[in-house]
Order: C-alpha cells, then sequence, then structure tokens
C-alpha cells in the first residue's frame, strides 16, 4: 500500500460472495482500481445459496445486469413468497409474501383493520390482500406494469458464479487460478501485503476481499478477528444438500418444510430442483438427514448429496485493519428466509460507498462494521422468531419455546403481543408485513388491534376489503402460469446448463 492509498485490490475466493465483489468494482470504478480474484477449482465453492429476495433486482440494477439475459444464463426463476410449512405444527402452512399486504394508512397498517374485521366475525385470511400471496396459491406469474409484483429469483449458483465471472472480466477483471498458501503481513502493523499460492506466485495488494468461506483465510486464520456464535437461538448447524430432476412445472416460491430437528428447502430452477436438509446435529445424525432429504424429495438425484457443516453467527469486525470479509467468511445466518447473499450485496454497496481510496480511516471502517452489525443482527431475530414460535413436539423444538430471546427480539414480541404492533427500522430487511405475516404464521394473535380501524363502520370495512381484493384477483386471474411466463421471457438453453454453452450468451 503506497502512502495508505488504495490502488489494488485482491479477492481470495471465487464463489458468489467473490464474484459478486469483483462485478461491483470493477464496473463502478472502471480504470481507477485495479481488481485481480485468485480462486481455487481444486478446493471449490460451496456450492447452495440459490433462494434470493427482492433486493437483488436493486443490485442487478446497479451493476447494469439485464434481467431476461441473467435468467437465461442461470436457468433462473421466479420466487413470490416462501411457503412455510408444518412449522406452527404438523400439517399446517403459511405464506410469507414479498408483496404490500392491503392498504396502510400513514398509523395504521392495514393487518390492524383486518384483525377488528375477525372479531367483527368477517371471515377472510390477511394473504387474500396481498396479490403475491394469490399468484404464488394459484401458481401463476407476470410482470404487467400494473399492479406492480414484487419478487425475486431462483437461481443455479455455479451458473450465477459463471454468468457474474463473464461480466467482471468484461469490464477488467484479472482472475488467477490457484490456491493460496500462506497469507503474508506487514510485522508491525499487521497488515497483510500479499497472497502466496501454491504455484509460488506472490500476488501483493492495498485492500483484500476475504470471500474463501466459512474458512475465512484471511480474516480469521491470519488476522483472528474472533466470531460471535449464535447457536443459543439457532440450533441448525448442519445441511445435506442435493439436486434433482424436476417433476413437474417450477412454482414460483421456495418451500421450507419444518421436520423433527430442522427444516427442508425446496428451491424450483428451470432445469432441476435444488434441495437440502438443515438440521441440528444434536437431534440427528448425518446418516438419518441424508436418508430422510433422499426419501422426502420424491425426486431422482442427479448429483451425489454433499454435506455441509455452518454456524449461525457473525464475525465480530466484518472489515479488520485492510481485510474485508465478505459471503460466508463474514459471518452466517441459517437460510431459512434466503438471506446471505442479500447481506452479502448489502454489504458490497456499504464498501463501495466508503471505498478507501486515499488510506483507511478506523472511522469508516468503524461505520461499515457498525451497520452490518445492525443488518445482521435484525435478520437473525426474524429467524429465531420461526424457530420460538412454535407448538410442535419433539425435543429440538420444545428447546426453541422454552429458550430466551435476545432483548431486540422480545421487546418485539410483547410490542405485537399487546397491541399489534410491528415496524421497520433503519438498514432492516423485512418490512412490517413481513413480520405480520410471520408472527400470524407462527401463531402468535395480538390481544389488540389499534383503536383507529373502530372508526370504521362494518359496510366501510366491507367496502374497503372488497376495493383492496378485486383488482388483485383480476390481476392474478389474468395471469399465466410461471411456466408459461418463463417460455415467453426467459427460456434457457438447454445447453447452458449442460456447460455446453458459455452462461453469458
Ligand atoms: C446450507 C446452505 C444453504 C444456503 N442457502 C442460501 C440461500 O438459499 N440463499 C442465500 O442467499 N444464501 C444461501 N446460503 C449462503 C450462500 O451459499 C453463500 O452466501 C454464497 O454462496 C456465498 O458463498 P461464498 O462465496 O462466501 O463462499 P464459497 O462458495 O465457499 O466460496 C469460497 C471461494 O473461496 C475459494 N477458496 C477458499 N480457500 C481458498 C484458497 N486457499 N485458495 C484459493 N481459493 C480459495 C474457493 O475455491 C471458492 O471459490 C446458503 C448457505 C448454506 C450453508
Amino acid at each position: 500500500m503506497e502512502n495508505g492509498k488504495v490502488r489494488k485490490v485482491v479477492i481470495a475466493g471465487g464463489g458468489t460472495a467473490g464474484w459478486l465483489a469483483a462485478i461491483a468494482l470493477t464496473h463502478q470504478f472502471r480504470e481507477r482500481l485495479e481488481v485481480v480474484l485468485i480462486e481455487s477449482e481444486q478446493i471449490g465453492t460451496v456450492g447452495v445459496g440459490e433462494s434470493t429476495v427482492p433486493p437483488i433486482r436493486n443490485f442487478h440494477r446497479f451493476v447494469q445486469i439485464d434481467e431476461q439475459e441473467f435468467l437465461r444464463a442461470v436457468a433462473g426463476t421466479f420466487k413470490l413468497a416462501i411457503s412455510f410449512e408444518n412449522w406452527l405444527r404438523p400439517g399446517d402452512r403459511y405464506i410469507h409474501p414479498f408483496g404490500i399486504t392491503g392498504q396502510s394508512t400513514l398509523v395504521c397498517g392495514f393487518h390492524h383493520f383486518w384483525l377488528d374485521s375477525l372479531r367483527r366475525g368477517m371471515k377472510s385470511e390477511l394473504g387474500d390482500y396481498c396479490l403475491e400471496t394469490l399468484a404464488a396459491r394459484a401458481d401463476r406469474f407476470a410482470l404487467p406494469p400494473s399492479p406492480q409484483v414484487n419478487y425475486a429469483y431462483h437461481l443455479d449458483a455455479g451458473l450465477y458464479a459463471r454468468f457474474l465471472r463473464g461480466k467482471a472480466e468484461g469490464y477488467g477483471l484479472k482472475r488467477i487460478e490457484g490456491k493460496i498458501r500462506e497469507v503474508r503481513q506487514n510485522p508491525e502493523s499487521g497488515f497483510v501485503e500479499s497472497l502466496l499460492l501454491e504455484d509460488g506466485q506472490v500476488v501483493a495488494g492495498d485492500l483484500f476481499i476475504d470471500c474463501t468461506g466459512f474458512r475465512g483465510l484471511l480474516i480469521e486464520q491470519t488476522l483472528k478477528t474472533g466470531y460471535e456464535d449464535w447457536n443459543q437461538w439457532l440450533p441448525c448447524d448442519r445441511a445435506v444438500a442435493v439436486q434433482t430432476e424436476s417433476v413437474g412445472p417450477p412454482v414460483p416460491y421456495t418451500r421450507a418444510i419444518a421436520h423433527d430437528a430442522g427444516w427442508r428447502w425446496h428451491i424450483p430452477l428451470q432445469h432441476r430442483v435444488g434441495t437440502g436438509w438443515v438440521f441440528s446435529s444434536r437431534h440427528m445424525s448425518d446418516d438419518e438427514a441424508t436418508s430422510r432429504l433422499l426419501n422426502d424429495a420424491a425426486a431422482k438425484p442427479i448429483r451425489d448429496p454433499w454435506l455441509v457443516p455452518f454456524r449461525s453467527g457473525r464475525r465480530l469486525q466484518a472489515w479488520n485493519k485492510n481485510v474485508v470479509s465478505l459471503g460466508l467468511a463474514s459471518g452466517f445466518i441459517e437460510p431459512l428466509e434466503s438471506t446471505s447473499i442479500h447481506l452479502c450485496m448489502t454489504s458490497i454497496i456499504r464498501l463501495v460507498e466508503l471505498f478507501p481510496f486515499e488510506g483507511i480511516p478506523q472511522s469508516l471502517v468503524d461505520v461499515y462494521n457498525h451497520t452490518g452489525r445492525i443488518e445482521m443482527e435484525h435478520v437473525r431475530d426474524f429467524i429465531i422468531l420461526h424457530y420460538h414460535a412454535n407448538q410442535r413436539d419433539g425435543a429440538m423444538w420444545k428447546t426453541c419455546r422454552e429458550m430466551e430471546l435476545p432483548d431486540s427480539l422480545s421487546i418485539r414480541l410483547r410490542a405485537w403481543r399487546e397491541r399489534a404492533h410491528a415496524w421497520q427500522g433503519a438498514n432492516e430487511l423485512f418490512r412490517v408485513d413481513s413480520w405480520t405475516h410471520v408472527m400470524l404464521g407462527q401463531g402468535i394473535v395480538p390481544q389488540q388491534h389499534h383503536p383507529l380501524s373502530d372508526t370504521l363502520s362494518d359496510e366501510d370495512m366491507r367496502r374497503l376489503f372488497a376495493g383492496v381484493r378485486k383488482p388483485i384477483e383480476e390481476a392474478v386471474a389474468g395471469m399465466p402460469s410461471q411456466q408459461e411466463f418463463i417460455d415467453r421471457y426467459c427460456k434457457a438453453s438447454p445447453e447452458v446448463w449442460a456447460g455446453r454453452k458459455p452462461a453469458m450468451v
């Protein structure tokens, strides 16, 4: 680092995190910055991470990714919601949609009116007032100009990395294939100066981005930054993943199906399904998890299952000295709400915003770390809610029901129980609608609603509800099935997923 200035960035690792960082830095800074990425095919990537949340579309716009080109390249499908099955108790199902539910006033969320309507004896489900829920229930999808649909994607992780790589290389990124053997530090400051590869190459840089996955080669193995473990709240610590053939058209939502010791994901792509068994190793063995996954998947596997151990938690300082960790190297919240790629994207945007061209001031490092911590703790609380508020049998679920919660979540749950109050703070991903759907879905019924809804007569309330419901029912009735929409809009060629054609074509 000449005079402390940052002119060369070295990205260690070429999984989703590494390539997302690569595309953002090369696209934004072009010739102002030299960007090099080192990855090892021998080590490979974690191979999961295929369900996303809607802000991915903002990130793609930020780096000028064309939606149709992207979807064709990653054999992607659309995601309107997550279907939570068996979470409250076996046989139960609720949908957590991405869209807005009903019409709120500035001071009174729609759910208050709806709760009041139930007390007046009117029968409906909260999801009946959400376009995305209705479309998900009907397996339909379209992008009409009005009403707006809020959606995310399911994507093939391997194809996505390939797609991002093509884009980043187009913007001038240099990729080096090789395994990092040693991380060399300045003996006085401890700042990282270079990486020694197994073939003897030395790659020097000013700022290093650690995207080496759970191993955290720079941030942890070298800088010993430390990790805060959240296992006392999030009991699952392993997953077995497998890819299977599709047995029907893709549904426009991710399925999260609870079982005795965790849950199973089901992510439909254009050409296959990704499925995985997330579980607590204290309550289930690897062998049992694998055999139950293969049994429940109910379709032919197209590759052998693989095991992914993980620890939910966060790196104590995601940015330490001249190393910024991203993706799994910076922490991980188990994948129930598909938030990891999102947190990686927000971190990258923050890094670009604070980028230390003229040196690394501690003030910026502190802002970066503080904001990231708040974002992660918010997501953590939301995931804990799903585990805690359950009425299931079994040792793991009982422990979750009885566990002591983080204060931040206890405050939320009390405000909801006592007055149906929910909120979204700054830098928080989940909106009021998300909290509302999941708290109700997990069986937490508030004692009271906001008194403002009492001002509506029964007739006014019926009119309000019909006025919300009618246009969305009409919009959904006019939508094609997701399969029909994909066939028209973004169908991937079989050569893409067979690897015979570059993912960008
Ligand atoms: C079970 C599970 C399910 C998940 N599901 C979702 C989901 O649905 N949605 C979501 O948003 N996220 C999900 N995630 C998280 C998501 O998979 C990751 O956030 C994402 O894939 C980014 O991973 P990564 O790039 O940080 O790490 P990796 O994919 O592990 O990449 C690490 C890279 O570092 C390289 N590397 C490591 N050591 C060296 C070395 N010594 N020399 C050179 N290169 C090296 C590797 O070769 C690889 O290229 C899930 C995670 C798990 C564990």
